[in-house]
Order: C-alpha cells, then structure tokens, then sequence
C-alpha cells in the first residue's frame, strides 16, 4: 500500500498542480526521495545543494510533527498520510489577509524594476507598501536598513533612536554626513529618508527603549529590525518580538565579524533559543570598546533589509531557523542551523518569561538588589586631568599607566605614559614599580577603573584613576591632540 504525500499550494506548480503524490519508501527519506523522482522540479524546493532538507521545510506524518526526530530516517507505516509544510511559503508573509493599497502612477514608475520581477510583481510591491517596518537603532545597521527599506517602498518606516549625530559615526553611519554632526540622528535620517522616497510615511520614536515603552511601541508594527548594540536592549527587543508575535529581523556587527537570523516567527527559534543568558558584562566588548569596520554594518545591514522585504513579500527561504556568520576579514559566510528550544523561557512550551523584565538587571548592569555589603570593595581614587597636569608640571614622580589597546595609543596619549592594555595587566604588572605612585588611565576612565581595582587587589597601595580619561585631558589640557 503507497503513502501519501500532501504538496502545498506554493509547491503544487512543481507536481503538475497535483495536490497529493503517492509513493512508496519505508521511511520519510525514502518517500520523499521517490516523490522528487517524480516531480523533478520539487527537488530544489525541499532540499539544499547538500541533500539535506531545507530546515523551513517541516514535516508532518500523519498530523505528528517530526521536526526534533531526524526527519530522513523517520520510519513510516503503509498507508501514512505526509505532509509538507513549508514554514513561511510563497505569497504568506507577514501581510497576509489583509487589503492591499493600489499603487499610483508615480509609484509604477519609482518601483519598475521591482514590478517586472516575478517574485515581487504588483502584488509583491502593494504588500510593501501595506507593511510597516520598525527600526531600532538609526546607527550603522539603522541606516542601510533604513535607506533600502525606504528606497524600496515599505510603506511606514519606523525609527527608534535619541543620540545626536557624532564625528566617530560617519565612518559608517551612512544616512548620517559631516553637516549633521550635532543634530538628532532622527532628525538627520528623516531629511535623508524624505529626500530619497517622499511616498513613504516616516515615523520617528525619540526615546530610550523600554520595557515599559516596547509593547505598546511594537505593536503597530509588523516587522522589527533590531540594530542595537548592546545586549539589554537586545534580549529586551527579542522578549517583546516573541511576546507580540512579530518577526525579529536580527544582525550584529563586531570589528570584522557579523551575525544576522530571524528570530521570533511562529515556528521558528528566538535569540533566547540561541543565547539563553547573556555574557557576563565586560566580556564581549562594545563597538565603542572595540571598533568595527565601516562598511561591515552595510554588510549586515543589507542583510537584514533583505530579510524583511522577503519576509514582507512572501517570497523565498528566510533566515529562520539560520544563523549567518559573516567573517568579512576573510570574506567566508558560515551558516549554523538553529532549532527552537522546547524550553526556551520566552517561547517554548513553558515559558517562564511572560511580560517584560528589567534587562539591565538581567545582563548583570545592575545588581539585582542592594547588594549585601559584607565586603566593601576599596574605594577608587580619582584625579582630575587638570590636576594631573599640575602635579606633572610641579616634577612630581608619577607613572602615567595607560590601559586601552595599542591602536588607540597610536591615536593619542599622554607624554611619557607607559602602556599596558588592560587584558595584559594580570600578567605584566610584575613591570610596574609598586613603590611609585600610578595613575591609570584609558579613553573615559572605565577600564582604567578596573585597572586600579586589580592592581589594588595585588598589592599596589598608590594607585589613582585619571578622570575621563584621554578625552577629557585633551578637552581641559591638550586640545592639539585628536579625539576618537
Ligand atoms: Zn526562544
């Protein structure tokens, strides 16, 4: 007795609009396996160049879903009915079921190329102008993200930022230019965004994202891009995705290094399912920390704008279930296959996250009580750059001990400082004269703190912390010296 494969409607063009196959195999991979030497053209559609079934493609034997088994080897009984499901498949995206606006003769003529395309089409271009795209971040990932979802006509276009535009942006914020150094990022991305697309409805969200402003602020939207650089906002952003119900289009950016998936759709894992608990604070280091390549946030950026515009059309395999790493260093794409965690605490079976939490506290930014002061950790001494440098003017002995890397060094320093990055300080403060006073030092003043807490901790009695570090030395001492 053969079994029976059920074929989904997007599928069905490759089976001569048949709607059911049967055939014969004692395993799902033996049935499909005969269906595709049926139906040749459904090969492509179910499995990737290596053999092995796409991973938005789920599979249902007899109503029972063996997406945890290996599907392949899954044994089936004569008689068993199989069915298809494609995770998001052509024409169901996120605009499903709702009445599409009509496109104006201007519009025809901006979106041609978009219009002659099979895969976007008028009805493809109507659903873009019917969603609604909501942006975290008007920074390096914000603004190609923004540009091309704009460009490419998604409807409403939301932004959510309140920094003001700095000099060390330009070099790959791109919706941002030199004149709008000063000025709210909003305000310069909307001059920028109304200039390329005046069709499109810019709203802008100047405001800290909270848990108590997410929900409400999400809501209205039906796609949210997160290009945020820090983890609270990060778990923050994909708690209210997965709370909501809304497509989470992810990316990161760090030095050389990208990510980018999509989390947080129905069937598919979260960024909780990926990293259940965020690293400890000051083990990954920030962008501002570390640097990041100016062209690597387009990169990842584009990424993620061609995620939501195939999410919003329907069209194509997403980043569901996929975590792409992009190594631009060595120009390698790897992919990992990511599943949903059946005890995910945002969206598995029983979720223990069920609204909004402080995820400054969750990150470890902020102790989560009081914390019980049973050993006091030993005051840091701070000194100002203006006293320091009447101290240095006075002959006083002090080892300027700088902490920050030696790029940063090479961009600027204090004359005659000694430099140690802060990760080498455990193994070489054996260098440094425990007798002479030190005053640490490094851009802002943080890692240096954590300098002077170590070098404490073993023993070093006359320590002090430059306050502000590098930059407020140039404001109040040495202007001639460049800022980063
Ligand atoms: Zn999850």
């Amino acid at each position: 007795m053969p079994n029976t494969i059920l074929i989904p409607t997007p599928l069905r063009p490759y089976t001569g609009k048949q709607e059911a196959g049967q055939v014969d195999g004692g395993t799902v991979g033996e049935l499909l396996a005969d269906l595709t030497r049926r139906f040749d053209g459904l090969r492509p559609h179910l499995f990737n160049e290596a053999g092995e079934l796409r991973s938005f493609v789920n599979i249902y034997v007899n109503d029972e879903d063996i997406r945890y088994l290996d599907k392949a080897r899954t044994a089936v009984k004569p008689g068993d009915t199989i069915s298809i499901i494609p995770s998001v498949a052509g024409g169901v995206g996120v605009i499903a079921g709702q009445e599409l606006p009509t496109l104006t003769n201007d519009e025809v003529k901006r979106y041609s190329r978009h219009l002659i395309m099979p895969e976007v089409g008028m009805e493809g271009q109507r659903r873009l102008k019917a969603a609604s795209v909501l942006c975290i971040g008007a920074g390096g990932l914000g603004s190609p993200v923004a540009m091309y979802l704009a460009a490419a006509g998604v409807g409403t276009l939301g932004l959510v930022d309140f920094d003001v535009v700095d000099f060390s942006n330009l070099h790959r914020q791109v919706l941002h230019h030199t004149p709008d150094v000063g000025i709210p990022k909003l305000q310069s991305a909307r001059n920028k965004l109304e200039a390329l697309n005046p069709e499109i409805r810019i709203q802008t969200h100047e405001l800290a994202l909270s848990s108590e402003n997410a929900l409400s602020l999400f809501e209205p939207y039906d796609i949210i891009v997160d290009g945020t650089d820090n983890f609270p906002t990060r778990y923050l952003v994909n708690d209210a995705c997965v709370l909501l119900g809304k497509p989470n289009v992810y990316g990161s950016i760090f030095r050389f290094e990208g990510q980018a998936s999509v989390f947080a759709t129905k069937d598919g894992p979260c960024y909780r399912c990926l990293y259940p608990e965020p690293p400890p604070p000051g083990l990954v280091p920030s962008c501002a920390e570390g640097g990041v390549l100016g062209v690597l946030p387009g990169l990842v950026g584009m990424i993620q704008a061609t995620e939501a515009l195939k999410l919003i059309i329907g069209a194509g395999e997403p980043l569901i279930g996929r975590f792409l790493i992009v190594d631009a260093l060595r120009m390698r794409f790897r992919e990992l296959k990511l599943r949903k965690d059946p005890d995910c605490p945002v969206c598995g079976t029983h979720p223990t996250v069920r609204e909004l939490i402080d995820y400054e506290q969750f990150c470890g930014m902020r102790p989560a009580a009081p914390a019980a002061a049973t050993e006091k950790p030993m005051a840091i001494e701070e000194i100002s750059p203006r006293d320091l440098k009447a101290r240095l003017d006075r002959g006083d002995d002090l080892l300027i001990l700088d902490v920050r890397e030696p790029q940063e060094y090479q961009i600027n320093r204090i004359p005659g400082s000694v430099l140690i990055p802060l990760g080498e300080l455990p193994t070489r403060f054996g260098e440094l004269d425990a007798d002479r006073e030190i005053i640490a030092q490094c851009k802002v003043g943080g890692r240096s703190a954590k300098a002077v807490a170590f070098l404490q901790s073993v023993g070093f009695n006359r320590v002090k912390n430059l306050r502000g570090g590098i930059l407020e030395w140039i404001d109040t001492v040495d202007p001639s010296q460049p800022k980063y």
